[in-house]
């Protein structure tokens, strides 16, 4: 056996499959007609030195011609998924599929593209600077009003 063609991946049990579709059809009725092969990763996730919980990517097209028939793979870390609570499952699937807009074009066909996230900080400078960014205020606001 070649080096690095351990498994490295798993399908997600049923579980995971009904908890996306839970939070698809309270959240996003946007996506109820994609489809998504969700994915557990055996091998730790991390991009620079933060672990990464989940990631959701767009099947390419050369992927869909080479067969995957899938709109998009849920990529999971196993190893951080299984630490998690209840609530914690469900809150991390419903932030990967924010990840995903839809766009209906003119013609009545259905774009998806996949977005960033509304806010990206550093702990340091909010202890230093406060919320400085609009959308970092609005975030805040947002967390206080949830909390009423
Ligand atoms: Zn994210």
């Amino acid at each position: 056996m070649r080096r690095g063609l351990e498994m490295q991946y798993k399908d997600c049990g049923t579980d995971v499959l009904n908890l996306v579709e839970k939070v698809k059809l309270e959240c996003y009725p946007v996506l109820a007609h994609t489809s998504m092969r969700c994915v557990f990763s055996l091998k730790p996730m991390s991009r620079g030195s933060k672990d990464v919980l989940a990631v959701v990517r767009k099947v390419t097209s050369l992927e869909r011609q080479l067969g995957i028939g899938y709109d998009f793979i849920l990529l999971i870390n196993e190893q951080r998924w299984i630490l998690l609570n209840s609530y914690q499952q469900e809150a991390l699937i419903d932030h990967e599929l924010a990840h995903i807009r839809c766009k209906v074009r003119e013609d009545g066909s259905v774009e998806y593209r996949l977005v960033g996230h509304d806010v990206e900080e550093f702990t340091d400078v909010v202890k230093r600077r406060g919320l400085w960014d609009v959308d970092l205020k609005e975030l805040v606001e947002k967390v206080l009003e949830s909390k009423k």
